[in-house]
Formats: C-alpha cells, structure tokens, sequence
C-alpha cells in the first residue's frame, strides 16, 4: 500500500468516528481497527501497531471524558499524537555550526539506496541557505562512483574531490576533508562506499573512514522500498558508526513508505530528510507533524 492509500485509509477511519451519531466504545474500537490494519498493510511492524493501539485505547475513555470536551476532536487529536509518535523517535539531529572549523558530514548506506544522488541534492540544499558546501567522494568501491558524483556536482556548481586512481578511500576521504577545510569550505560532505548488502568489510571501512575524517554527523541514507527491513538494516549501521540522522529516499514511488519511516524511527533515529524523485530539487525537510498532518488531511 502506498502512502497515499494509506493517508485515505487513515482519513476514512477517523471519519467513520464523526459519522457515527453515538460516539461509544464499539466505533472507537472499529476506528482503531481500521487504522491498524491500514498501517500494518502499509508494512509498519506489527508490534509498532500494536504499541500504538494500546496507547490510543488506553487514553481514550469515552465514558469519562472531562466535561465539555470535543469526543471527536479529542480522538482525533490522540490519533494524530501517536502516529507523530511513530515516525518521530524524539532525538535532535546535528545542526550545522557556524563556526572556524568546518561541519563534517558523513554519508553511509547500501549500494543503491540514493546516497551519491542524496549527498548531491544535500549539499544543495544548503548551498542554496548560504552555506559554502563541497563534496569528497571516497567510493573506490564502484566503478564510475567518482564520475557520477563529479557530474552530480558539476550539475549543482558543488565543489568536488576525488580521484580516478587513488583506491583508498581512508586516504581520499582525509586528504579531500583536509582540503577543503584549507579552503574554509563550511560544510564538507563525505561520500563513502556502499555493497548490495551489509557485510563486514563495508562496515570496517566505514569505520575507517569515519576515524580518518572524525565526523560531525554520520547520515544513514535508506531506500524506503525495503519497508520492515528498515528496522534491521539501520540498526546494523548504527552499531558499527554513530548514525546521527536518516534520510529516507525514492518516497515518490510506490514504496511502502510508512514501514520504513517507522522502522527507522523505532531505532531512534531522527529522519532528517525525504528524497521524492531522481532531481536534485525534489527533496524535502521531514517534520513529523507536517507529515502527518498531510497523510490525514
Ligand atoms: P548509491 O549507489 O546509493 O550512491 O545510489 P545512487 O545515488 O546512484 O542512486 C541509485 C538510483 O536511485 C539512481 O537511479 C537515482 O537516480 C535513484 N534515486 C535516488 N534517490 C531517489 C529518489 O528519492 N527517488 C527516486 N525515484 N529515485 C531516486
């Protein structure tokens, strides 16, 4: 289910309270029902479904309301918190420091998941608030990995580092940093290598490189197409470096976005940004509440 469907799944489960003429036990139960299923088939876990049923009824005692109180705004309102609660762990991501030294950040994640097209449509987006940004590609693991990031760049006028020669990617990744920070550059965005799945010697190269580089924020960029896997996948990289934020990406598609999105929020990691399409501009800040808001209506 995309998430379009289930922004109507979810709408219709919270009209089907304010249609009922009595507000009783049994519509709340059906209302949560629905909700449930709708996401359980938008592929969230079903112990985050669960968690969140038990929330919702255990705040929702219709026959002891305070008095004066909206019955259907106040459930509607309960809803809306615990489904903000769901792709929202609460943790403040990085924010970049106007400062002498430049904010270092780190890109990670799977071969394909979007992450040379994400650091890309990253650096622009600051750029475009009036940050100096620049990008170093330390991908010697895939071949034409240099030359897809030098044109992402060249594209979005982004300073770039890289080498067709050079196959350490510790050495790239310190010698690009060094630099750019000579150059005073503000935000310096490292580009490492991804596999096509998780195994060790990904992980101890990016630890390698995260040693070499010391970074600010280490950004876990995932595919939301692997929906429950999300959970597993972000833990994995999570326990080899210190992921500080998620960007979830090709949200455009017929993903199950809502399994992803709560996957990765339930390791507690805050998703920073969304990529919706394969340009550079069709990328979007994610705020859980705005999210929400929009998949309610
Ligand atoms: P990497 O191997 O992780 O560096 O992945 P790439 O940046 O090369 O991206 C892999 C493919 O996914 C490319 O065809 C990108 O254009 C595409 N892609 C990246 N982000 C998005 C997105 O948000 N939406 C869509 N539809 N495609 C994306």
């Amino acid at each position: 289910m995309v998430l379009a469907e289930l922004g109507s799944r979810l709408k219709k489960a919270l009209s089907s309270v304010s249609d009922e003429v009595i507000l009783d036990e049994k519509a709340i139960k059906s209302m949560i029902n629905d909700i449930s299923v709708g996401l359980m088939e938008s592929d969230v876990n079903v112990m985050l479904v669960g968690k969140m049923k038990k929330n919702i009824e255990s705040q929702i005692d219709i026959n002891n309301l305070p008095k004066g109180i909206n019955k259907r705004n106040h459930v509607k309102q309960i809803v809306f918190e615990e489904l903000c609660k769901l792709v929202d762990p609460g943790v403040k991501p990085y924010q970049m420091q106007k400062r002498r030294e430049p904010n270092v950040v780190m890109f990670v994640g799977l071969q394909g998941s979007g992450k040379t097209t994400t650091c890309t449509k990253y650096a622009m987006y600051y750029a475009r608030k009036g940050w100096r940004v620049a990008l170093v590609c330390a991908d010697t693991f895939r071949a034409g990995a240099f030359d897809q990031l030098k044109q992402n760049a060249t594209k979005a006028n982004i300073p770039f580092y890289g080498s067709y020669t050079e196959s350490d990617p510790v050495k790239l990744a310190r010698e690009g940093v060094k630099q750019f920070t000579d150059e005073r550059f503000e935000i310096i965005i490292v580009d490492t290598s991804g596999r096509h799945k998780q195994e060790e010697n990904l992980f101890e190269e990016m630890e390698q490189v995260s040693k070499a580089v010391n970074p600010n924020d280490v950004v876990f960029v995932m595919d939301s197409s692997i929906g429950q896997a999300a959970q597993d996948q972000a833990a994995a990289f999570k326990s080899r470096v210190s992921v500080g934020s998620v960007i979830v990406t090709k949200l455009d598609g017929h993903a199950k976005g809502g399994g992803a999105l709560s996957a990765v929020a339930a390791t507690s990691s805050p998703i920073t940004f969304i990529g919706t399409g394969e340009q550079f501009d069709e990328f979007e800040e994610f705020d859980a509440r705005g999210f929400v808001g929009r998949l309610l209506g």
